[in-house]
């Protein structure tokens, strides 16, 4: 996508120099910002010209999706995120931090459970260097929760310092409390669950979300992955999704000689493919936590 887009990819002048995962390039400072706006995109404008575009790929909570191009600070109707109702506490084990057993149970098949309320799976992923070898695998488990319990998702989202976190607390920062008050309800989970989850050093927490989006292409401004549509992670499609709006995107400019035309093509089949994805994840996650 970077090849197609060089020469049609603007850069946020007041970020030059800076790797942006927007798609911004530091040689590239033909989008201009107002003085209120130097440090965010958030209200950027693109100078209109023949050959320019831009990509907003930060994510679930992409400022870009969700100021409009016009400068106003609300966000538009239907460009926030929607709680899904429930949470996933996740977090990640050496294989070789549990017995046998236990790794033998993950790495073999790829393994669920289901109980009121929750639903937790556990799998092999690379370890930290990328290797696939027995032995230097992480375990990953993801442990989804409509907190119908004593938990609610105020508390949750209350990080070890007091702070409300918006939509996840991060590795390292959950309150101890909370985690401890969650560990409880893993009595009733079979012993390899509940063997994976008190091995794990980091567990964090995040809130699922359901979005999609109208346009993807505003003022030549792209939205991609999770900036555009947010597939619950029942489907297991998100990363694919990501990267094949990359790859559309960079096929459509190359392959048209007008990028207006281009970018309308590439919408229009993405939009598509967007709003599949996701009804695809409500209709697997409310079969599991509702
Ligand atoms: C619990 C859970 C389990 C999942 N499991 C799977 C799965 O098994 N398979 C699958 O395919 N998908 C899964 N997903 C979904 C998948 O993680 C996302 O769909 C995918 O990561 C979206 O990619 P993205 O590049 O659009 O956004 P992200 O991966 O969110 O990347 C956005 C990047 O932008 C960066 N960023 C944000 N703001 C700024 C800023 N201001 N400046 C610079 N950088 C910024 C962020 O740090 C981040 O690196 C899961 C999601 C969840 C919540």
């Amino acid at each position: 996508m970077a090849r197609s887009l060089a020469g049609a990819t603007a850069r946020c002048g007041s970020r030059r120099g800076t790797p942006s995962t927007d798609g911004f390039g530091p040689d590239s400072p033909t989008i201009t910002t107002t003085p209120a706006t130097r440090r965010s995109i958030s209200r950027l404008r693109i100078q209109r010209s023949p050959s320019r575009t831009a990509v907003g790929s930060r994510g679930t909570s992409s400022s870009r999706r969700r100021a409009p191009l016009d400068g106003s600070r609300a966000t538009p109707p239907g460009r926030r995120a929607e709680y899904a109702g429930y949470v996933a506490w996740r977090g990640t084990v050496p294989e070789t931090a549990v017995p046998e057993q236990v790794r033998e149970q993950f790495t073999s098949v790829f393994t669920f459970h289901e109980a009121e309320n929750h639903l937790i799976l556990g799998y092999p992923i690379p370890g930290p260097d990328g290797s696939v070898e027995p032995g230097e695998r992480r375990l990953n488990w993801v442990w989804y929760d409509n907190l119908s319990g004593s938990l609610d998702r105020e508390t949750v989202l209350t990080d070890a310092a007091g702070r409300r976190r918006e939509g996840a607390v991060p590795p390292g920062e959950l309150w101890e409390a909370v985690w401890n008050e969650k560990c409880e309800r893993l009595a009733g989970f079979p012993d390899v669950f509940e063997t994976l989850v008190r091995e794990t050093d980091d567990p964090f927490v995040q809130s699922i979300f359901d979005l999609t989006v109208s346009s993807m292409v505003e003022d030549r401004v792209c939205l991609v992955g999770d900036a555009a549509f947010v597939a619950r992670p029942h489907t297991a499609a998100g990363t694919s999704k990501a990267a094949g709006d990359g790859v559309t995107l960079a096929e459509a400019i190359e392959s048209h000689a007008d990028l207006d035309a281009a970018l309308a093509d590439w919408e229009s089949e993405r939009l598509a493919y967007g709003q599949r994805i996701v009804e695809r994840g409500v209709q697997m996650g409310d079969s599991y936590m509702k």
